[in-house]
């Protein structure tokens, strides 16, 4: 089975037809979508995001912890300025189908040797892995070969041979095919958001044959997202970092 791995769309609709778009053309087609949560926040179309990832084929969806706040579960008060006033936002604009969509959503979940969280299987909702001892820290607290996790918008990988040994980090920039052995920590970037200074969208495919984990790059219309965030009055520092990638 082929399966597309998106995390972090963030609302960001023109990086989630991009990335719909350049998946498709691989072959063999991927049959499953594992989505690592955060779909609204930040960007300007959450519902039509929502939309469309409910309806992909063999999904598996996890709550992200801008999700929790455009839900009202979480206080604005967790997050920095700009990030609260684009939940306010959301909040806002979100249909109750959406928001139905969203809050039926579990944080983590686990398909086959794999165990997916948001955050970090300690954590599911706020952890970052960004560093190998947060990664080993971490790789005791899920029992499966290898876990996907979102959140930092991040491409990473963490590998961990043995449980004695320490955690390996490697950035994986642009687009490179990683084989998958156990047991590894694995995060595909931001659909919506990407922060590794490559502005384009981000994302994986994982063949559970081959056991590979094929990071791609999408590139997409950034203009035409910052236009409509500025109409829909949303912060302009999250309109202009999309261009730089951060
Ligand atoms: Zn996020």
């Amino acid at each position: 089975m082929r399966v597309l791995v998106i995390s972090d769309v963030h609302a960001n609709l023109t990086a989630l037809h991009a990335v719909l778009a350049d998946a498709a053309q691989r072959s063999p087609a991927y049959e499953a979508v594992w989505c690592l949560g955060d779909l609204v926040g930040y960007g300007p179309d959450p519902n039509e995001c929502v939309e469309i990832v409910r309806s992909l084929p063999g999904l598996v969806c996890l709550i992200g912890n801008h999700d929790q706040a455009a839900l009202g579960i979480t206080p604005l008060t967790r997050f920095n300025h700009d990030a609260r006033a684009a939940a306010a936002w959301t909040q806002e604009v979100l249909t109750e189908a959406s928001a139905e969509f969203l809050r039926a959503l579990p944080s983590d979940a686990q398909v086959d040797s794999f165990t997916l969280a948001h955050g970090s299987p300690r954590q599911p909702v706020w952890e970052y892995i960004l560093d190998p001892r947060t990664a080993d820290a971490n790789f005791s607290e899920f029992q499966t070969d290898y876990c996907l996790v979102g959140h930092s918008h991040l491409p990473l990988v963490f590998q961990r041979g043995t449980a004695d040994s320490f955690a390996l980090s490697r950035q994986v920039a642009g687009e490179q095919v990683i084989s998958l052995s156990p047991r590894m920590i694995l995060n595909p970037g931001s659909v919506g958001q990407p922060r590794d200074m490559d502005p384009r969208a981000a994302y994986a495919l994982l063949d559970m044959k081959t056991r590979s984990w094929e990071a791609r790059r999408a590139a997409y219309d950034i203009g035409d997202v910052q236009l409509r965030m500025l109409k829909a009055g949303l912060p302009e520092r999250q309109a202009l970092r999309l261009v730089a990638g951060w």
